[in-house]
């Protein structure tokens, strides 16, 4: 037994560094406006961004109203188009291809979920690549498969923008991510790589989970599963970027990780909220200020 009172024989208990989301969210947003500010001056107007909004997620619109607010802030023109819930496919294609021949439009963005009848595939299939700047079309996809410059998922993009802010090593460490979607474990893992990160993905099939995710360096969790990660299933020291979002029966939110105990072992740590969450729409809006750099790079004047 070590004496009471004797506080150098104490075990010092160190908690991770919270990684502050907002903090970071809020100083992207002054060095975009500025860059905003610069294309403005070269090209005497804004670039644009459409979201197209079908049906009535509340989530969704809550998501909209966000990217708006901050597009405002950061010089974008954004408009949001909000479709009724039972609007064709033929119309919606339309008004696609509309978007995607318009002039004002640099980028164009699709709130999901789509109602069930309107099918993911011919949105991702429509919206032209060079507008596509939340990375959903086959072109971007492949193009981030192959290492080539491409639009990025922005929750991917942010988790990685978080890595880099904070100078996270990530050249032959071990990165555990849990979640295999489109828009973020997949692509992640594909960042991550040409980081020269060693990647794990882990799934709702993963065994043995807990033996994974104890051998990252960096664990990035997306499953959307409310305190999933605990303790016990982290290697000390590690940075745990916990991207889930989860609503508690009672009102508010959650993420993956069980921030308490998780926080007594990371070295660092995203809270929920806070985290990665407020990176997304201001990547999102830099992605649409390059879709409209590319525009002129692209056109037959420059050429
Ligand atoms: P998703 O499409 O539902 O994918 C979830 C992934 O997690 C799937 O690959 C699933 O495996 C895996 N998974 C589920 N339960 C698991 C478990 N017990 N153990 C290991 N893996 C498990 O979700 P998403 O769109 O990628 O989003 C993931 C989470 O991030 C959600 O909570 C979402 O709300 C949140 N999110 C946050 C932001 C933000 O800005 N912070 C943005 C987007 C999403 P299977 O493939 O086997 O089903």
């Amino acid at each position: 037994m070590w004496p009471a009172g004797n506080s150098h024989y104490r075990e010092k208990r160190v908690t991770a560094e919270i990684l502050d989301g907002r903090a970071m969210g809020a100083e992207i947003k002054v060095e975009l406006r500025d860059e905003v500010r610069k294309y403005v001056q070269e090209q005497g107007r804004s670039p644009g961004l459409a979201i197209v909004r079908v049906g009535g997620d509340a989530a969704s619109g809550m998501y909209s109203k966000a990217i708006l607010r901050v597009a405002e802030v950061v010089g974008v023109r954004a408009r949001l188009e909000e479709l009724p819930e039972q609007t064709p496919a033929d119309e919606l294609r339309a008004i696609l291809q509309h978007l995607n021949a318009d002039e004002a439009t640099q980028g164009i963005l699709v709130q999901m979920p789509l109602p069930a009848h309107l099918s993911q595939k011919m949105v991702a299939d429509t919206v032209t690549p060079a507008k596509d700047i939340d990375g959903i079309s086959p072109r971007s996809a492949g193009d981030l498969f192959l290492g080539l410059p491409s639009f990025l998922p922005s929750t991917a993009a942010a988790v990685m923008e978080m890595l880099g802010r904070t100078s996270t090593p990530l050249a032959g460490k071990r990165v555990v991510i849990l979640g295999r979607s489109n828009v973020v474990g997949k692509p992640l893992s594909m960042m991550l790589l040409q980081k020269n990160a060693t990647v794990t993905i882990c799934h709702s099939r993963t065994v043995h989970l807990a033996d994974f995710t104890r051998q990252g360096d960096v664990l990035v969790s997306a499953a959307g599963r409310a305190n999933l990660i605990t303790a016990d299933m982290v290697r000390p020291g590690a940075v745990v970027i916990d991207v889930g979002i989860n609503a508690l029966p009672g009102g508010g939110i959650v993420g993956d990780v069980d921030f308490a105990s998780v926080r007594e072992v990371a070295g660092a740590l995203t809270p929920t909220p806070g985290g990665v969450g407020p990176l997304t729409n201001v990547l999102l809006l830099k992605q649409c200020l390059q879709a409209a750099w590319r525009e002129i790079e692209n056109s037959p004047s420059h050429l």
